[in-house]
């Protein structure tokens, strides 16, 4: 179950309340155990999503050909991200408050793990090692971009670095609920086998990276923290919000303007690496969509 858990106890997953929708989709209630009537309340509207909407989505994108083909990285946006905070390291603007050093070495505990050493180690159990490693940096990262606890830069960066490695969110692991997110069938590509070397071919300039950021927040420093510059973009698609509202249990549910209902966009993404607002065609900006950050960013195509 420690699987399907990205985010923390304390990330946008305990904002989001479920609630009932139209559209979400019905297959068997949620068992939630409590004789209260909130606890009924509750059941009635807990219902775990079908696994038929990651079907459709793929369905969309092609062939079989679509399958075998390798995923491509995205990492447009980390390479901005590691130049960007090598430059402000090399030039002392950059020094990490205590909970973006944390985040910093949680994720440079995951980026530096070794291998499992098995006695009997087949290609098999070693390409799933190697997997899984990438699988634990991209849950680990997506855990503090989403607990909202970090600086906007660290949140940029953090950002960069779960693009990178979206490839591994359900290999070798996929989430067990059906309703956990789905990223890569959003985004449109097949989850097909991942680009282990690819992959791993990114750890190194990372753990570098991270490594220097932790080692600014030495005890007795001040921290230092750069401003970012906030994007804007504009994203024609659906954005779905997860609620884990207990163990193994998860809802799923398109996100749609409170003032016309409409759930396609385009959509006027502005984020500050803060907080994010989704600008409706029809004018009317929302704050209050409670999604988080990963399950904003993770769907926008690279730019
Ligand atoms: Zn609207």
């Amino acid at each position: 179950m420690a699987q399907v858990n990205t985010r923390g106890s304390h990330g946008a997953l305990s904002r989001c309340q479920p609630r009932p929708r139209m559209d979400q989709e019905r297959s068997r209630p949620a068992r939630i155990a409590g004789p209260g009537k909130a606890d009924l309340f509750h059941v009635a509207y807990v219902f775990v999503f079908k696994v038929r909407e990651g079907g459709c989505m793929a369905d969309m994108q092609g062939g079989p050909a679509a399958a075998s083909r390798p995923r491509p990285l995205l990492t447009r946006a980390l390479t901005l991200e590691c130049r960007r905070a090598r430059q402000l390291l090399a030039a002392g603007e950059w020094r990490l408050s205590l909970t973006d050093a944390e985040a910093a070495l949680a994720v440079l505990a995951r980026l530096t793990a070794p291998l499992p050493a098995r006695r009997r180690s087949t290609a098999r159990t070693r390409a799933t090692d190697r997997d899984r490693r990438l699988q634990r940096i991209l849950r680990t990262t997506v855990h503090h971009l989403d607990a909202g606890a970090v600086s906007p830069p660290a949140a940029a960066l953090l950002a960069a670095v779960a693009r990178a490695l979206l490839p591994w969110h359900a290999a070798p692991n996929p989430p067990v609920a059906a309703a956990a997110p789905r990223y890569g069938s959003v985004q449109g590509a097949r989850e097909g086998a991942p680009p282990t070397e690819a992959g791993e071919a990114l750890l190194p300039g990372l753990t570098a990276l991270f490594t220097a950021l932790a080692a600014t927040s030495a005890p007795g420093t001040v921290p230092l923290t750069p401003p970012v510059q906030p994007w804007q973009t504009r994203y024609v698609g659906r954005f779905r919000r997860h609620t884990r509202p207990a163990t193994g249990v998860w809802t799923a549910e398109t996100v749609g303007c409170q003032e016309c209902g409409g759930k396609d966009g385009p959509w006027t993404v502005t984020c500050d690496w803060r907080r994010t607002t989704l600008g409706c065609p029809c004018g009317v900006v929302s704050r209050e969509h409670g999604l988080c950050l990963s399950e904003i960013w993770l769907v926008l195509p690279e730019t």
